[in-house]
């Protein structure tokens, strides 16, 4: 079944370790093989090439997870909990999915889903496969890891005869018949290695683990814990680690950090603060445990911490409780520490394990907190090549014996401060696109999808990226015809897309990377089409097109429809062309000259322009032998807050009158802005620009989470000192007081939106002037004139206005919208009214025989400044190499795998090392789950008899069974008609003869 894993025997997990190395140089799909030079630090009786590596967790479970993590560089192993429960009876208490690593991460599992038997097997076998590693590879010191037991959950348990034996075992695992497997195996295949012999399999010590971590239930009772802990340390002579929960901090000041930084969201009682481990408890039992140990000769020390429980409340997961880590547990699991070594002085070993990552593990090393384990950061895009570069980052740093109180401290204070660890103010939209995922084939440019212009992105940050700008702001310009202003002003909903953001949440540097190019292109492009003129689409020349309104729709139109060859006008009715871009934007927001030079582009195919030209109808342009007509003339007419009394001033007036420098005094020291959108937050902060003004006030019925102003707008006016009234309603504005009603958000509706309900009471807030900026309408004039029908909201069916030869772009046609939803729509009336095609450069998104930079990118997050950041815009490339399922999948269950005949890389899911834990779904661009969807290797006909998945199974007699859409039969994989689709035939095949280690034996 396919939630259940198969343990791979030692014979085939050495088999597909020694040929995928030969033959591609990989490991489990890692391809940045970390190897240590430099010494060992003592850990116990033992020692570690680097003090990290993973968490007792789904990165530690089968063989193949430990050896991804040593051979990526971990030396510290805290292997997945093993209690009592377990195998079957456990699995049926993990509901699947059950993580969820898309910020900070969630999961509903536990101990170890496999029996205790078998995960002491899996251990021991990756124990001999990383030793044998060490030295044929090279990879380090042979001792120079460490295994390091979880065992829980109470006594009883861990004394049963089951959990015993794996303790006893894992101490001396030279009586097991796995070691005898492993053993027998390495001494009778000596001739696939070439740096191990027969006296390095005699060496491998027996002794597979001498340490371990005590993990208990929430509400575990304080004796028990130290019970526990004695007897580990008493009886079974172990090193021992408590694993502490941070509800040792006391609910007020977990909710109060967790709320401070943007977490309010997260939900949780007090009940576990309550039951679990009190500190006054904590801290004498931790002084004995000290004594106990040194007096045994062994070492004792907090593990810090586990995972925090809250409720699930969004569906995130099919559970009532979950348990979350990641960059929103560190805030909780530093202070902790900071208590802790405050308490202990520095002398209390922590083991640490609590949204470390590349960004903040030097750090947390310096300080002296090791051994530290991770989980959530390798459970995302990169997975555990995240641990290749954490590997380097940590080579060399020296080592402190002793935590450094003062430093621990400093990184708690710092919290406060790092946008590592705030959540954006507004929800994260979705990252997932809404087409399903194909079964082959499947890699894309999500940015691109997401981008309403479908700009060739990865094709010119590969530019960017190399240099080449004039050949970047080529690619920019055949889709975009404003490369200045929205290298400026786009919200950049590529971004939302971009798998870049999985790294750090900025993502690929899209719109910087685009102004870049502009800027340093725009006088080679412009000679070009200069030398070289209209591309003439047949037919167009034939068209004679007046555009009415010189702003970005209407200068994009005129890009388009010009460069295809037709004959355009742009009458517009001011005397300077830009539209909003150039009359109302602040000029901090954008400079003139960069408007100036998007003019200059859009004009350079030859349209003419009529400036302080006021159209009366589209039938006078008719008249005047334009064959089309495109409106373009935006949405200028005033939206209203409908106070019951008092004047309310026009967003658009007033920063119109801004711009032209016009005398603003009459505003008054208190500034109030009615509305939550970007034009709003541009009120507020010329507002607070101006002389005279002494607070600016947005006000919102509303919370700021729900706000339509784009986060980094948002962020701007406040940074400013605008200050933000939530929850108000204005009602009148009389003596200098804007009187509101006072909201509270109602119950959420489906959408999750929660909508404002009045409380009865009111609110005065001081206001000298109210601006309004609840959105501009449309004027419908000239659509009136032309006979053009429009909806309630004064906007036509569409760029085909459904009369012959009008045509609508951008506000005049959406209402206020994006300067990206101009170009979009005057691509659209190219596309309907010329024919014109915009995809010169879709194929150059596939970077194809660079895979190498891709791979190259993958895993590596940027550290420290932006100066110092490798990788420029830190594009992955994701149309050439996109993986993110291989990369993502503790289990190493997706394999990318090389097709003769096909020029992507193909995904295969091998079902039986998958529990459906749901990982690689939450990172797929598309809609689907790779775990479901992809083409599914199966190693037997039960496992693909409970199965659903399209997929194949090898056959005795050499054919394969294959189950495709819905049916399933025999197919012989070298008869090109054999009926299966080209692309599957080939994978499969290419299975067969390339990747036969995938295959069970
Ligand atoms: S990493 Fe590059 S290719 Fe991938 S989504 Fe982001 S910008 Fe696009
Ligand atoms: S293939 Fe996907 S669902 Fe299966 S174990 Fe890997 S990440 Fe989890
Ligand atoms: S995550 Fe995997 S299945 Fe999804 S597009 Fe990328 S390679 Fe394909």
């Amino acid at each position: 079944m396919s939630d259940v894993m198969r343990p791979i025997p030692f014979a085939q997990l050495m088999d597909w370790i020694l040929t995928e190395h030969a033959e591609k140089g990989s490991i489990f799909g890692i391809r940045k093989v970390y190897r240590h030079e430099g010494g060992a630090e003592p850990i116990f009786a033992e020692k570690i090439e680097t003090p990290f590596g993973p968490a007792a967790g789904p990165n530690s479970q089968l063989a193949q997870n430990i050896v991804a993590s040593y051979v990526a560089g971990a030396r510290f192993f805290e292997l997945k909990t093993v209690q009592i429960m377990d195998g079957e009876e456990l699995s049926r208490c993990v509901a699947k999915p059950c993580i969820v690593a898309e910020d900070e991460c969630y999961n509903c599992e536990w101990s170890t889903e496999l029996t205790v038997a078998q995960a002491q097997d899996e251990y021991i076998k990756a124990w001999w496969a990383c030793k044998l590693l060490s030295r044929e590879l090279g990879l380090g010191d042979a001792d120079g890891f460490v295994f390091n037991m979880s065992v829980g959950y109470d006594l009883e348990g861990i004394k049963s005869e089951k959990v015993d034996s794996y303790i006893e075992n894992m101490k001396d695992a030279s009586g097991t018949g796995v070691w005898a497997e492993c053993r027998a195996w390495t001494s009778a295949n000596l001739n696939r290695f070439t740096h191990v012999d027969q006296a390095f399999i005699d060496s491998v010590s027996p002794h597979v683990s001498a340490s371990v971590t005590e993990s208990t239930l929430h509400g575990c009772p304080p004796a028990e814990i130290e019970r526990i802990a004695t007897y580990l340390l008493s009886e079974k002579g172990l090193n021992c680690y408590i694993k502490c929960n941070p509800t040792l901090l006391g609910y007020d000041y977990a909710r109060a950090r967790l709320d401070s930084l943007g977490f309010d969201y997260v939900a949780f009682d007090d009940k576990h603060f309550r039951e679990d481990l009190q500190w006054a408890d904590a801290v004498p039992m931790f002084r004995r445990l000290i004594e106990l140990a040194a007096e045994r000769g062994l070492a004792f020390g907090v593990k810090l911490t586990n995972t925090f429980p809250v409720d699930v409340t969004r569906k995130e997961l099919p559970s009532e409780e979950m348990y979350m880590s990641g960059r929103s547990l560190y805030p909780l699991t530093i202070t902790l520490a900071h208590r802790v070594s405050e308490e202990f002085d520095g002398k209390l070993r922590i083991s640490y394990s609590g949204g470390a990552d590349a960004r903040n593990i030097n750090e947390l090393y310096a300080a002296g907190i090791w051994p530290i384990t991770m989980a959530t950061t390798v459970l995302k895009p990169g997975g555990y090549e995240r641990f290749s570069q954490i590997a380097g980052l940590l080579a060399g740093a020296p080592r402190k014996d002793c935590v450094d109180v003062a430093s621990v401290a400093a990184l708690d204070a710092s919290v406060a401060a790092d946008h590592k660890y705030q959540k954006p103010v507004k929800p994260v939209p979705a990252h997932k696109l809404d087409w399903p995922l194909p079964l082959t084939s499947c890699f894309t440019s999500p940015c691109r999808n997401g981008c309403p212009i479908e700009q060739d992105i990865p094709a010119y940050l590969a530019a960017v990226d190399e240099g080449r700008l004039t050949d970047a702001l080529a690619i920019v310009a055949e889709r975009n015809a404003l490369p200045f202003i929205t290298g400026n002003l786009c919200p950049h909903p590529c971004g939302t897309k971009c798998m870049r953001a999985f790294y750090e949440p900025e993502g690929a540097a899209i719109r910087a990377s685009k102004l870049a190019a502009a800027r340093g292109g725009i006088d080679e492009v412009l000679a070009a089409i200069k030398a070289e003129g209209p591309r003439a689409v047949a037919g167009a020349s034939a068209h004679k097109v007046a555009v009415v309104g010189g702003g970005p729709a209407g200068l994009a139109c005129a890009f388009f429809l010009s460069r295809a060859g037709a004959d355009v006008t742009i009458l517009e009715r001011k005397e300077t062309l830009g539209g909003v871009a150039r009359h109302i934007i602040p000029a901090f927001r954008i400079a003139d000259a960069d408007i100036d030079r998007d003019v200059e582009l859009c004009l350079a195919y030859g349209t003419k322009v009529q400036t302080g030209i006021e159209v009366a109808s589209v039938a006078e342009l008719k008249a005047a032998g334009y064959t089309d007509v495109v409106v373009t003339c935006g949405a200028w007419a005033p939206g209203q807050v409908g106070l019951e009394s008092g004047d309310e001033i026009d967003v658009l007036e007033f920063l119109g009158a801004a711009k032209r420098g016009e005398d603003l005094s009459y505003l008054g020291s208190d500034v109030v802005i009615v509305g939550a959108g970007n034009t709003a937050m541009d009120a507020a902060r010329v507002a607070k620009r101006l002389p005279g003004v002494q607070n600016v006030r947005i006000v919102y019925r509303r919370t700021k989470r729900y706000m339509p102003a784009d986060e980094e707008e948002l962020a701007e006016a406040l940074a400013e000192g605008v200050e933000l009234c939530e929850l108000l309603a204005p009602k009148a504005v009389a003596s200098g007081v804007l009187t509101c009603d006072k909201m509270a958000l109602g119950e959420p509706d489906e959408s999750g939106r929660r909508s404002p309900v009045a409380t009865g009471e009111t609110v005065g807030v001081p206001a000298t002037a109210v601006i309004c900026a609840v959105g501009e309408h449309i004027e419908g004039e000239l659509y009136a004139g032309a006979g053009v029908e429009v909806d309630r909201r004064g906007r036509p069916a569409g760029v085909a206005t459904g009369v012959e030869g009008v045509w609508a772009a951008g506000d005049c046609r959406r209402g206020p919208a994006r300067f990206v939803d101009a170009v979009a729509d005057a691509q659209e009336v190219a596309k309907q009214m010329l024919g014109v095609d915009f995809s010169a450069y879709a194929a150059a998104n596939v970077r194809a025989g660079q895979e190498d930079a891709s791979y190259a990118a993958k895993g590596e997050l940027r550290v420290g400044c932006e100066a110092c950041s490798k990788g420029g815009s830190g594009c992955l490339g994701c149309a050439t190499v996109c993986e993110a399922c291989c990369d993502v999948c503790p289990n190493r269950a997706n394999v990318s795998i090389t097709v003769p005949g096909l020029a992507q890389h193909q995904v295969v899911h091998v079902d039986g090392m998958c529990n459906e834990c749901g990982n690689c779904a939450v990172f797929c661009p598309w809609s689907g789950r790779p775990y479901k969807d992809k083409l599914t290797l199966f190693w037997s006909a039960e496992d693909m008899g409970n199965s659903e998945n399209q997929g194949f199974l090898p056959q005795p007699d050499g054919s394969f069974l294959v189950r495709i859409g819905g049916a399933c039969a025999a197919y012989d994989v070298d008869d090109a008609a054999c009926g299966l689709p080209e692309e599957v035939r080939l994978t499969i095949r290419a299975v067969r003869d390339s990747y036969a280690y995938l295959l069970a034996k």
